[in-house]
């Protein structure tokens, strides 16, 4: 049977100061909604929800009346048409979620037992995850401080005879510094895999996430910049990779004839139910993006001059999409720790979550990775969260939340 890998803070050593507390409890605060009952809604404000208010209703009712409920059908193809076009890129190849659309896209590779495959320490397990999937050895970097996405002077220092792909995650919407490492890609002969999944519309030098590299994946889970419920995609401009990625998505099964395989394909189809809402989404992608950018801007100019804070970073040749609004807290400066100034958030209904926590501190791959170290995403882990971050949120929420964190800081005088 399966065993859990089991990990303890004192094997951790002192690794373990990053990792964050439990959750605190949100507590429920009243906010009087006009016109709703005589009962004002007890709520929170959550860190993210999806934001449903375009034609979803009317394309999932199309689809029920036209008996198009599965994997075929004409939404799908809408989809990915619409979507790879917003990206830039040529193909798009939906699927069921964001981790399979990462595995799809490194499964047309043919990686092998032993093949490396570099990726950000920092970053959500479904990254490392899909390397593990096809065989392959993640090799991990450290971030870079600025922007708080992979360093590619580690890159270049972690390829070996056996390296494959690099797989740069566009973190929280900010996209990685992509010319140098698409450049010592081609030096070596490597496969670039975008992880795209929180960079939906995010751009690099005027250019879209997820048309940068040989291939991306995209994640349309509820709390992405657009969602399908669950749903990924596959974008890319290279032919091979999307005729593979259509084949394998599908059990791989042959054109010569039907139930013939030459592949382990996967079935990773996504329903026309899930496109419909996709479609949907998609139409409002260019406002969601601008209603993000405006909010993160929002927030900025609230908390700047709090000492300890810092705001999300924007490099000059980026265009930052804030899927998560993420900050940093330094517990001298500001006065209490970052697990401190979440439970005043939380006493005023105010979810957060906490950054991730890096790779190779994971109790599932911390035999494999045990002893490396990489400050900047441990400093990130322990001092990082994110506020409440959803395309909706309104003027009074950030004036609100905002406001708590001023008001919570020991050190803010005046
Ligand atoms: C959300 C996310 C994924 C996985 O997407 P799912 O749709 O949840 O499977 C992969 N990589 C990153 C960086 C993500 O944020």
């Amino acid at each position: 049977m399966l065993k859990p890998a089991e990990l303890t803070l004192e094997e951790m050593g002192d690794l373990a100061a990053i990792i964050p507390a439990a959750d605190p409890e949100v507590k429920l605060t009243y906010r009087p909604i006009p016109d709703f009952d005589e009962q004002p809604r007890r709520s929170i404000i959550p860190v993210c929800e999806p934001t449903l208010g375009g034609n979803e209703l009317k394309y999932v009712t199309q689809a029920i009346e036209t008996n198009w409920i599965s994997s075929a059908g004409s939404f799908i193809r809408d989809f990915e048409a619409r979507f790879a076009q917003l990206c830039g890129a040529q193909y798009g190849i939906a699927c069921a979620n964001g981790t399979v659309a990462m595995h799809l896209a490194m499964a047309t590779l043919g990686l092998e037992p032993g093949d490396e495959v570099i990726i950000p320490t920092f970053t959500m397990i479904a990254t490392a995850n899909a390397v593990t999937y096809c065989g392959a050895t993640p090799v991990l970097v450290d971030m870079e401080p600025d922007y708080w996405q992979m360093d590619i002077d580690q890159v270049a220092a972690k390829i070996t005879p056996r390296t494959k792909a690099i797989v740069p995650v566009h973190i929280y919407g900010h996209p990685t510094d992509m010319d140098p490492l698409l450049e010592l890609g081609q030096r070596h002969g490597l496969m670039v895999i975008e992880d795209s999944a929180e960079a939906h519309g995010a751009e690099y030098k005027g250019r879209r996430c997820g048309s940068l590299g040989d291939a991306a994946g995209f994640s349309f889970y509820g709390n992405k910049i657009i969602t399908t419920g669950e749903g990924g995609m596959v974008t890319t401009n290279n032919k091979e990779i999307a005729r593979l990625a259509w084949n394998l998505r599908d059990h791989a099964f042959s054109t010569e004839r039907h139930f013939w395989h030459k592949f382990v394909g996967f079935n990773y189809r996504m329903t026309n139910l899930q496109a419909a809402v996709g479609l949907a989404q998609v139409e409002q992608l260019e406002r969601f993006v601008e209603q993000r950018r405006r909010n993160a801007a929002e927030y900025s100019c609230r908390l700047h001059g709090v000492p300890g804070i810092t705001t999300p970073p924007e490099a000059s040749w980026a265009k930052n999409v804030y899927w998560m609004y993420g900050i940093t807290v330094d517990e001298a400066a500001y006065g209490m720790s970052r697990d401190q100034l979440r439970k005043v958030l939380a006493d005023h209904g105010i979810e957060t979550r906490t950054f991730f926590i890096p790779m190779h501190c994971q109790p599932v791959y911390w035999r494999q990775f045990k002893g490396q170290r990489y400050p900047v995403a441990e400093r990130l882990c322990r001092d990082g969260f994110y506020l409440p971050s959803a395309s909706s949120l309104s003027l009074a929420e950030i004036e609100y939340v905002a406001g708590v964190i001023r008001a919570a800081c020991p050190n803010l005088r005046g």
